[in-house]
């Protein structure tokens, strides 16, 4: 009989660059995909959020529900269980002699402490037990440096990866596959309600229709490139926030590992083959490699990255005010920009990269709150929720990352001036500024009460007055950043 080899797949829900499948396939063995609705990741976290929320939930489950119809369409199927994988697949292992299982290792916690059950569960029958890595464009082992060495600052790191690394090539999706052993019941993708969970309509203001899957990830990137041809000014274009294309929108599909990094590093050679190479085509590759770093410095500082003095083990007076926090989570700050991407972010499960840098500057160098309730909010609601990619960047605009810069934050008002200065970002998200002329929409709290009367807009009302002043609460966090610098040299 022939060798039956399990693919647990867990965050790589694609055929395309698949290595544990390609692998498995080489040894000539029947493949059996497998897929577990963990119900841990659908408790609440530690400050009480839905751990996933809803729009992530059904988007999850549509990249789940896509990747069964592509294994049909090759005769074989997807195992699909609500269950934890170290119960669900020791009894798979049991019914289907199963001889060995392959699956892409992770690097967080939670993660790894699943794959260590699974491996405790079968600790008594002889299965060969073979990991991969896949998360990433580099293979740590194409690093020019060993992982517990990797640089701290992104620059460092980028610099020598690029000048010594190369990228293998992706692998093509298979063009056929063994048939799927009939003695078991693939399952069905559970409801959302069996998740503790509501279905949510899409939101008709969102910046795309994001709908989960390899199919529509790959999709999307042939629209951005070839169709729309829009990589050639991403770099120009990147830092906006309004509509589908100021940006690839690929993270969500990445995250979900429906679209593998190296595919996309191979698209983009192709494009520049021909079409055009310039610092844009660079650009999207550049963003590729901080993808990159955030998940290397999360297997290297381990459970580090979510310790309230983070990476830098700093020791700050982090708040917990709930009234504040909720003011943020909601969209009621007082400053249009902040508003805006959060109700962004609660509607549609997205926010630009400016937007989430703002939000989170807001957040932990003007409120002073605790940065891992953000994390955790962002956690929740993000489509594209990474968790190395999310709770790096959360340590780095904290403070407590690997940034060698010091106390910097966002001055709000520059910023939207800056990335929003007609204010149609702010008026599709906040309808009630929809009156303002540009020059006012960023600071409505300018408005004199004539003025506010003429657009309908009556402060404390209609929208709140700003929770606190920029500059002055920005000094006040400053002094207690240095404070905590200075006790962690002393
Ligand atoms: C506080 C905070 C939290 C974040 N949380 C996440 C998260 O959970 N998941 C996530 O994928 N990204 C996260 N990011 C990074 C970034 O905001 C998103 O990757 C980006 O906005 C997604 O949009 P896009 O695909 O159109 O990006 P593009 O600009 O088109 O970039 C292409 C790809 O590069 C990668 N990338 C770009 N910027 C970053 C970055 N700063 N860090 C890591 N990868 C990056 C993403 O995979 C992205 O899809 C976070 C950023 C901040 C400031």
């Amino acid at each position: 009989m022939k060798n039956r080899i399990l693919i647990w797949h867990r965050n790589d829900l694609r055929l395309h660059d698949h290595t544990p499948l390609d692998a498995a396939l080489r040894k000539n063995a029947v493949t059996i995909p497998v897929y577990c609705f963990d119900p841990r990741q659908f408790n609440t976290t530690s400050f009480g959020f839905p751990k996933t929320g809803a729009i992530r939930a059904q988007f999850l489950v549509e990249c789940v529900s896509n990747l069964q119809h592509s294994f049909q369409a090759l005769d074989s199927n997807l195992i699909i269980r609500l269950g934890k994988p170290e119960q669900v697949i020791p009894q798979l292992v049991e019914q289907l002699n199963i001889t060995e299982i392959y699956y892409y290792q992770e690097v967080t916690t939670e993660e790894v402490a699943v794959e260590t059950a699974v491996k405790q569960a079968l600790d008594d029958r002889h299965i060969v037990i073979k990991t991969f890595w896949g998360q990433t464009l580099y293979h740590p082992d194409d690093l020019p440096f060993d992982r517990s060495n990797i640089p701290e600052l992104f620059t460092t790191f980028r610099k020598q990866v690029e000048k010594q690394s190369l990228v293998r090539p992706s692998l093509p999706p298979p063009q056929q596959l063994p048939p799927f052993p009939s003695e078991v019941d693939p399952g069905e993708i559970p409801p959302l309600t069996h998740l503790g969970l509501q279905h949510t309509q899409p939101n008709s203001g969102a910046a795309l229709v994001f709908q989960g899957g390899e199919t529509a990830g790959l999709a999307r990137l042939h629209e951005y490139f070839w169709q729309q041809d829009l990589l050639k000014t991403y770099k120009e274009t990147r830092n906006g926030m309004l509509g589908a294309n100021y940006s690839s929108k690929f993270s969500a599909w990445l995250a979900t590992g429906c679209l593998s990094p190296r595919y996309i590093y191979n698209q983009v050679l192709q494009y520049e083959d021909t079409r055009v190479r310039n610092d844009s085509t660079y650009w999207l590759i550049f963003e590729l490699l901080w993808r990159d770093y955030f998940r290397f410095i999360g297997a290297k500082h381990g459970n580090r990255i979510f310790l309230r003095s983070g990476i830098q083990g700093l020791s700050m007076n982090w708040q917990q005010d709930w009234q504040q926090f909720e003011q943020w989570q909601k969209g009621k700050t007082g400053y249009p920009l902040i508003d805006a991407n959060m109700k962004e972010l609660a509607a549609t499960g997205f926010m630009s990269n400016r937007g989430r840098q703002n939000v989170a500057s807001f957040l932990t160098k003007n409120l002073g709150i605790d940065w891992r309730m953000g994390a955790e909010w962002f956690e929740s609601q993000l489509i594209d929720y990474d968790v190395c990619s999310n709770w790096g960047n959360w340590n780095y605009s904290a403070g407590v990352g690997n940034d060698a810069r010091g106390f910097r934050f966002f001055n709000i008002t520059k910023q939207a001036q800056d990335y929003d200065r007609q204010g149609e970002y702010v008026k599709h998200w906040l309808p009630e500024l929809a009156a303002l002329p540009a020059e006012k929409v960023h600071e409505p709290w300018k408005l004199t009460t004539v003025e506010q009367k003429q657009y309908g807009v009556q402060l404390g009302i209609d929208y709140p007055y700003p929770m606190v002043d920029l500059f002055q609460s920005a000094a006040a966090q400053e002094k207690r950043y240095n404070a905590a610098v200075r006790r962690a040299k002393a």
